[in-house]
């Protein structure tokens, strides 16, 4: 599987030269010209990395990346820095950022940074294989579900948690595990409710009775379990 980056930056040539490089090295690359539209698919949980410029029209980065890092605390963030500012890559940094490139930056730098990133990055999804349950085909690649003849599209994070439930399919599945497995967080005591979220949105993609749920179940006071054949 190719990994997917979200690059969010306002000057066209840079964006430019980061995609040809990017495509080139086999990455996917997206990309979002102002912080609203890049805050919107930062948040889609849809990307391996963000590259993040600070300066943006709408809403700036280092806001993107709390706004992310409240969200979601393994994603791979990177963000880009006017030279010199220490006070944004401070702040860039408390805000959780992985790492930072101050401006005017080698491509050839970033790209081994955004390596380096990755492969500290332990939530990548290298399967790129359909996995089969039941009645449904997933397929990581192209993140589709295939169920009763209906293709539904599932983010990134639903075929992390479906793959997940499916691996462990013998028995519930708690939601500190899902949190610690399929979203990285370690730390006790995070709030639960971002699992039931998650949940609900996925089931109320798949399930004929979201209310009622037949594929991914809730084994009271223990998690969630995907159902046996009938
Ligand atoms: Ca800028």
């Amino acid at each position: 599987m190719k990994p997917r980056i979200l690059i969010v930056e306002d000057e066209e040539s840079i964006i430019k030269g980061l995609c040809d490089v990017f495509v080139f090295n086999g990455y996917d690359v997206d990309t979002a010209l102002d912080g609203k539209t890049g805050l919107k698919k930062a948040l889609s949980g849809d990307y391996h990395l963000l590259i993040l410029d600070i300066m943006l029209p709408d809403v700036d980065g280092l806001t993107i990346c709390n706004e992310v890092r409240n969200k979601d605390r393994s994603q791979p963030i990177i963000m880009l820095t006017a030279k010199g500012d220490e006070e944004d890559i401070i702040t860039g940094l408390k805000y959780g950022a992985d790492d930072y490139i101050p401006k005017p930056f080698s491509v050839r730098e970033l790209l081994a940074r955004v390596e380096a990133v990755l492969r500290r990055s332990p939530k990548i999804i290298h399967e790129t294989e359909t996995i089969c349950f039941n009645n449904l085909v997933i397929d990581p690649q192209n993140l589709i579900l295939k169920m009763h003849g209906n293709k539904i599209e599932l983010t990134r994070r639903e075929v992390t948690i479906l793959n997940y439930l499916i691996k462990f399919n013998q028995r519930p599945v708690t939601r500190q595990e899902l949190l610690k497995e399929v979203w990285g967080y370690t730390a006790d005591g995070i709030d639960t409710r971002t699992v039931d979220i998650h949940m609900a949105k996925l089931r109320k993609k798949i399930e004929d009775d979201p209310q009622n749920p037949k594929i991914i179940v809730t084994i009271r006071g223990e998690g969630y379990k995907m159902a046996p054949k009938d």
